[in-house]
């Protein structure tokens, strides 16, 4: 059985950096991240051991026992960030500057005149700090919601993504929204990060080749699921695992290729311990 890894998976740049403030010894057992850091379990718990203090979110900052708090490579909105200085806490801000390209994208349609429409998941952190500081603003997810469109009233639309969308959804969203009667005019920024664009681009070349795919990263992290999912529609089984111990020796029976691909919260190691695991059960 033959082994091969997506020639780009992981950790992205932008949940690095967040992870390397988190961790600085500067904090000294002083922090708390409002917010999940990164959607991956492994990196949640070394952040716990390492004296970090986490709250689901700011409707939680009454919990808050510390004086140093962090906004996580997700972002947040503005008046969030506003709420925690005016609550007297000092805010390290680790928005991935990625993200905070999608807020200045969509706050400069917005000025241009165009109604802001992001296309991605609502309930997303991301999203919800994408859109925090708009007064009117649209979220679409897939076809069905484009009545929202026209029952918003509005035929001028600025439209930008979640970084961790997949491309081709994307582009046939878009086509349909233009096609729309009721819409005149659609300004669209592409804002899906290049990291995401990158792992897309490996898992769909790598799910051509093998005949099963082992998909590794947080249950929650929307970009792994997604991963999951590129798999599906090439018709090749896929299994979503956080860690090595996961692997079922019955999925690799009959396998003649099998490829490794991890989202883009994962840390290194976790995808070596799957990797030596599968490289394992190939020689057995
Ligand atoms: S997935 Fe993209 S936008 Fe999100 S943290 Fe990583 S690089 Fe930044």
């Amino acid at each position: 059985m033959k082994v091969s890894l997506a020639s780009a998976m992981g950790t992205c740049f932008g949940v690095q950096d967040a992870i390397n403030l988190a961790m600085s010894p500067e904090f000294n057992n002083e922090l708390t991240i409002v917010g999940q850091l990164v959607h991956n379990p492994q990196v949640s718990d070394s952040l716990k051991k390492n004296g970090v203090s986490l709250v689901p979110g700011i409707e939680d900052i009454d919990k808050i026992k510390t004086k140093k708090v962090m906004i996580t490579a997700h972002g947040a909105a503005e008046k969030t960030k506003q709420q925690l200085h005016d609550a007297g806490f000092i805010v390290y801000d680790a928005s991935c500057p990625l993200v905070m390209r999608v807020h200045q994208t969509i706050k400069s349609l917005v000025t241009k005149g165009y109604f802001p429409v992001v296309i991605g998941q609502k309930d997303h952190v991301e999203v919800k700090g994408i859109v925090g500081d708009l007064d009117d603003y649209l979220v679409i997810n897939s076809e069905e919601d484009l009545p929202k469109i026209e029952n918003s009233g509005n035929r001028k639309l600025g439209i930008v993504t979640q970084t961790t969308q997949q491309r081709d959804k994307v582009e046939v969203l878009v086509e349909k929204i233009r096609a729309l009667d009721y819409v005149d005019e659609v300004s669209f920024v592409n804002t899906i990060c290049q990291p995401t664009h990158d792992r897309q681009v490996a898992v769909h070349e790598l799910a051509d080749q093998v005949d099963l795919m082992i998909v590794i990263g947080g249950y929650n992290s929307s970009n792994t699921k997604k991963l999951v999912h590129v798999c599906g529609e090439k018709g090749i089984e896929a299994h979503h695992i956080e860690s090595f111990d996961q692997l079922d020796k019955n999925w690799f029976t009959n396998k003649q290729h099998v490829g490794i691909t991890a989202g883009t919260s994962t840390p290194e190691n976790v995808i070596n311990e799957v990797h030596t695991k599968i490289l394992e059960i190939a020689e057995e």
